[in-house]
């Protein structure tokens, strides 16, 4: 049975895991994290190979490439499973006590001394996974799937610790052929079996909740800005104000709309005209907080809650970002043209849904509208009190664009 398993199955099922990793991989080319899980497998079905096929009559140097690609397996996989989480594995420190770990091997096994190649071997690939567990843990994950990251490997590293000590205790005298033929070997190949199917089956189960979870929120995100879209975005605000009125926190709505925008596709193109609402989604994101949810509910159209803010601080906050994006320039559109923004402001009253908030933020906008655009108007606000002085509505990009309209 051990001799099986490890002559086909344990080799078999390493090309399948890689052959599955790269396939992922192939599909999602930005988790670079995948390739470790390609070359782990290789390395690992490579060395129990050469482990079942040569090494019972294998030499000093066949033992050492073997040793290499479970301890670079095993580095490889630590590897992937820290920088799925984002962490950054210690590669050169590794690197280092694998060359240190073959060299020290090779010399014993010279020396007919199987023990410490036994040992050191399987506390070296130990240490490895203990570190990746605990960088792991560090990451602060409380996601089941990234838990039971944490325990595979956990427990993999425990039984690279305790393998060595099982097998001086069934055999004696040990040597690299008396190890093999061994009834210890037979029993530690199938448990290593085991243990690999079940780090095989939790990374397998972390990798697709990773594809899931990548599916998922790019069908919430908008390709253009990297803002919500408009769904999304409606779901976090009405959390938001579910969460407010707990807590009680003052929640305000921004509406921002771009300023004769069908005459900036008409005049430079469709093109030109994505730049510009890719800059004005790129500018509201930078400049919300982690709190606030800022989503693009329409063509030309975005939306920001703001948590914890009052309708002056809001309105400070929406002619920031009016002020910014009126200096910005855009490629594709003449250097002396600014394109503008108009805002709506209100803020959230105890018991209202979503959709009133919006109502009164968008028609606050359509006042700014009113008002010659370019501005920021709050809700309630008296006609021609928005915020613009009469010396930037005179300024040459807002008169080219009314030129423009
Ligand atoms: P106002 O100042 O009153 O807002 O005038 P406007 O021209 O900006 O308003 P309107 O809503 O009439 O026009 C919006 C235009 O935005 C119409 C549509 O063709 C354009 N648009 C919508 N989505 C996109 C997009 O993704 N890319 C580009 N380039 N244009 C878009
Ligand atoms: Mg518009
Ligand atoms: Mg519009």
């Amino acid at each position: 049975m051990s001799d099986q398993v490890l002559g086909i199955i344990i080799p078999g099922m390493s090309l399948i895991f890689a052959a599955a990793a790269l396939l992922v991989w192939l599909r999602d080319k930005r988790s670079h994290y995948l390739l470790g899980f390609v070359v782990a497998p290789i390395a690992i079905g490579v060395s129990l190979t050469l482990n079942h096929y040569v090494l019972g009559w294998g030499s000093v140097s066949m033992h050492a490439i073997a040793q290499l690609c479970s301890g670079g397996g095993t580095v490889a996989l630590a590897w992937a499973a820290c920088a799925r989480v984002g962490k950054k594995a210690p590669l050169a420190l590794w690197g280092a006590g694998l060359a240190l770990m073959l060299a020290i091997n090779a010399l014993s096994l010279q020396q007919g001394n199987f023990t410490v190649n036994l040992y050191l071997l399987n506390a070296y690939c130990g240490i490895v996974m203990t570190m990746a567990a605990q960088l792991m843990a560090a990451s602060g994950s409380k996601d089941v799937v990234d838990r039971a990251m944490i325990w595979a490997f956990g427990i993999t590293a425990l039984q690279f610790f305790l393998r060595p000590v099982a097998v001086m205790m069934m055999v004696e005298n040990l040597t690299a052929a008396s190890y093999r033929d061994s009834a210890g070997h037979a029993i530690l190949i199938v448990t290593a079996a085991l243990f690999t199917l079940m780090l095989a089956g939790v990374i397998l189960a972390a990798v697709i909740s990773d594809q899931i979870a990548s599916l998922k929120s790019s069908s919430q995100i908008d390709a253009l800005t990297g803002l919500r879209l408009r769904r999304p975005f409606e779901e976090g605000a009405m959390d938001m104000l579910e969460r407010s009125s707990k807590e009680g926190r003052d929640v305000a709505m921004i509406v921002g709309d771009i300023d004769h925008f069908k005459q900036v596709n008409d005049l430079w193109g469709h093109q030109a005209g994505d730049n510009a609402i890719a800059a004005f989604g790129s500018l509201i994101g930078s400049i919300v907080r982690s709190e606030d949810i800022c989503g693009r509910i329409g063509g030309e159209e975005f939306c920001i809650m703001v948590w914890n803010c009052n309708l002056d601080d809001a309105s400070n906050m929406a002619d920031r970002v009016r002020r910014a994006f009126a200096a910005m320039r855009h490629d594709g559109i003449s250097e002396n043209v600014s394109i503008t923004a108009s805002f709506g402001v209100a803020c959230w009253r105890e018991g209202e849904g979503y959709g009133k908030l919006f109502a009164r933020a968008d028609a606050a906008l359509y006042e700014a509208k009113d008002a010659g655009r370019n501005c920021v108007k709050t809700e309630g606000a008296r006609r021609g009190a928005g915020r613009r002085n009469a010396d930037e509505a005179a300024d040459t990009g807002q008169l080219s664009m009314r030129a423009v309209g």
